[in-house]
């Protein structure tokens, strides 16, 4: 006789199910459904929106919209799952510039509540009106021509009551869909936006009347903040070939004592990404009191193919493939950014920086600030290490964003004090946590790097500062370091070098690059031009680049030197300023990076 069969229980569960599972995901709350049918109706290109509320939502959410509407057909089906008109192709998926794309937001609202849709290309086509309670089609008929979408949502959750339940005081999720309508609002000045409630008007932004963009987003800006138009705003727009940033920040002075007013875009879609939007706020560091934040909205663009937009259904997370690399860029063009305009006079009226010194030589008169702004121009204080007088706030802020705890522990474990995790190894390495894991960098490499790039710099546009010695020093030469001493004046000056050269083979030095000061400034010269012959063993280096990497070798910190954490903060926030942080001039590397998965890899953990 055979064995009984046991059944088998394994089944493919039902769609409906599926996307009440699914709408988990997507749907948490009324703001959820805001925001997923607002951002299809700018997807569909319309220029002017209106919200309908009743409770907060929970009764009703209505979008209208004056896109493009559906045909009847693409009607029924923008109700099934991965149903979508934004990506037919995985290669699409590169190359997204749509809110949507994943075809899951109306499948999934759909299956939580009671949804009608009306919709229709134009005046002269066909509409339709469909129906559909709890993912159930209950109606599908024609409808008056119309152009655009009206979609109502009733009833959020009338058929997961646990769900329903969990919801939040009215107050609180109207909060959240008053702040969905923000951000889409902001990042839209082209688009009219309108929120009622019970005939109430909550929220009218009428699209800008001007066609600059600038002015455009400045009005938009002062109808959503606090922040009014006669304060100023600082326009952010640079581009790189990896990066473009664009937006307003407001000046030092708008800052308030919450977060609520920054607001970061990457490719058009409003992220969260602390990790990147604390590259702004370190750009801003000296300007702002302790515990206050600027207002700023930017928009970065970069290439589809460094960021990953899909880590999360709602999509307000990213990762990019560079994070450091954005981190560094993003806070060189906010710090450009608010020195080039708390330098204009105009601005500096309008918004009074009280002790800003950027380090141009431009004292302003000292305020309250004063204490905080201890950043000394390279002219009145040669004696420091040069990195010493840096800001430091890129490595404040991994651990701020990795161990919101650590500053408090840093003194006792690290034994830095309270700056931070910061360990120098050997009097040779320094090793920092960051979000990913472990970072170790390599003292000596990295400050050559930073005075590399800083050489570099100053022998393109030649701005080197220079410190005049009190004892000019008179030295005799060979004849073949005279002729070299000769060919190299003009870039020597350029570094900041001020030397005379006599007939008989001598030269007087009078000053010294401003920043070239560890140990014994009088022989800078010669150890120079030591080096410089060494490199010349080098294949293809120019001049330049052979004189840049002689300063970068005369001045780094060697490798046995004791630094303090300041320093050593000071070292590796100059190092992500860079632009190639990653190798010393030679093209070591300069840092070496072990990510919390290596580390449990090594440990045997699971
Ligand atoms: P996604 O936006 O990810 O494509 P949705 O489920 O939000 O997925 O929408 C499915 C499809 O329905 C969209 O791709 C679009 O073609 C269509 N659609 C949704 N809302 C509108 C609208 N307001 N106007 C025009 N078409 C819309
Ligand atoms: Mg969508």
């Amino acid at each position: 006789m055979m064995e009984e069969e046991v059944g088998n229980i394994i089944h493919v569960m039902p769609i409906s199910l599926a996307n009440k599972i699914a709408a988990g995901e997507v749907v948490q709350r009324p703001a959820s459904v805001v925001k997923e049918l607002v951002e299809n109706a700018l997807d569909a290109g319309a220029d002017s929106i209106v919200l309908r509320l009743q409770e907060a939502g929970s009764v009703l959410v209505q979008v209208e919209d004056n896109g493009c509407g559906m045909t009847p057909e693409d009607a029924r089906i923008c109700f099934t799952r991965h149903a979508t008109s934004k990506i037919q192709t995985v290669e699409d998926l590169e190359r997204i510039h749509t809110l949507g794309f994943r075809g899951e937001a109306l499948a999934s609202i759909a299956s939580v509540a009671q949804v009608e849709l009306i919709t229709g290309q134009s005046v002269e086509a066909a509409s339709r009106k469909i129906r559909i309670d709890g993912g159930e089609t209950v109606e599908d008929s024609p409808y008056a021509p119309q152009r655009g979408t009206t979609i109502s949502v009733r009833n959020l959750f009338f058929n997961v009551p646990a769900r329903r339940n969990f919801l939040k005081r009215p107050q609180t999720e109207l909060k959240h869909i008053l702040d969905m309508i923000q951000v889409l609002a902001l990042s839209h000045p082209e688009v009219s936006f309108r929120v009622e409630q019970d005939k109430n008007v909550l929220i009218d932004v009428v699209k800008s009347s001007s066609d600059d963009a600038w002015t455009a987003l400045k009005d938009r800006a002062t109808s959503l903040t606090p922040i009014s138009r006669d304060e100023s705003f600082i326009e952010v727009d640079e581009s790189t070939s990896y990066l473009s940033v664009r937006g307003l920040l407001g000046s030092p002075d708008t800052a308030r004592r919450t977060r609520g007013l920054q607001f970061l875009f990457v490719n058009g879609r409003h992220v969260k990404h602390l990790y990147v939007e604390h590259a702004v706020l370190s750009a801003f560091e000296y300007l702002l009191s302790e515990g206050s934040y600027p207002f700023f909205v930017l928009f970065l663009d970069i290439d589809p193919r460094h960021v990953d937009v899909n880590v999360h259904p709602t999509k307000s997370e990213v990762k990019f493939d560079d994070e450091r690399g954005v981190y560094g860029m993003l806070r060189a063009v906010v710090r450009r950014a608010l020195g080039m305009a708390l330098q204009t006079p105009n601005l500096s009226q309008a918004t009074p920086v009280r002790g800003l010194d950027l380090g141009l030589g431009s004292s302003l008169e000292l305020g309250s600030h004063a204490s905080k702004l201890n950043r000394p121009s390279y002219t009145s204080e040669p004696s420091a290490m040069w990195v010493a007088d840096a800001t430091h706030a890129l490595l404040r802020g991994a651990v701020t964003v990795a161990a919101p705890h650590a500053d408090r522990e840093a003194g006792k474990a690290g034994g830095t004090g309270e700056e931070g995790l910061l360990w120098q190894l050997h009097d040779t390495y320094i090793l920092t946590q960051i979000r990913s894991g472990l970072v170790i960098i390599d003292q000596q490499a990295a400050h050559e790097r930073i005075l590399y790039e800083k050489a570099s710099s100053c022998l393109e546009e030649g701005f080197g500062l220079s410190q005049q010695l009190l004892f000019p020093r008179k030295m005799d030469l060979s004849a073949a370091d005279f002729a070299l001493l000769k060919d190299l004046v003009p870039d020597l000056k350029r570094l900041g070098f001020d030397v005379d050269l006599h007939p008989s083979n001598s030269v007087t030095v009078k000053g010294v690059p401003a920043d070239i000061t560890t140990g014994d400034e009088r022989s800078v010269l010669d150890e120079i031009i030591d080096q410089y012959r060494l490199n010349e063993r080098i294949e293809h280096l120019t001049g330049r680049e052979n004189l840049a990497r002689a300063m970068a070798r005369r001045g780094a910190v060697r490798a046995g030197n004791k630094m303090s954490p300041r320093e050593m903060r000071a070292l590796i926030d100059q190092l992500f300023e860079c632009q190639s942080p990653y190798a010393s001039p030679e093209g070591r590397p300069t840092m070496i990076t072990l990510s919390g998965e290596e580390l449990r890899e090594r440990f045997e953990k699971r």
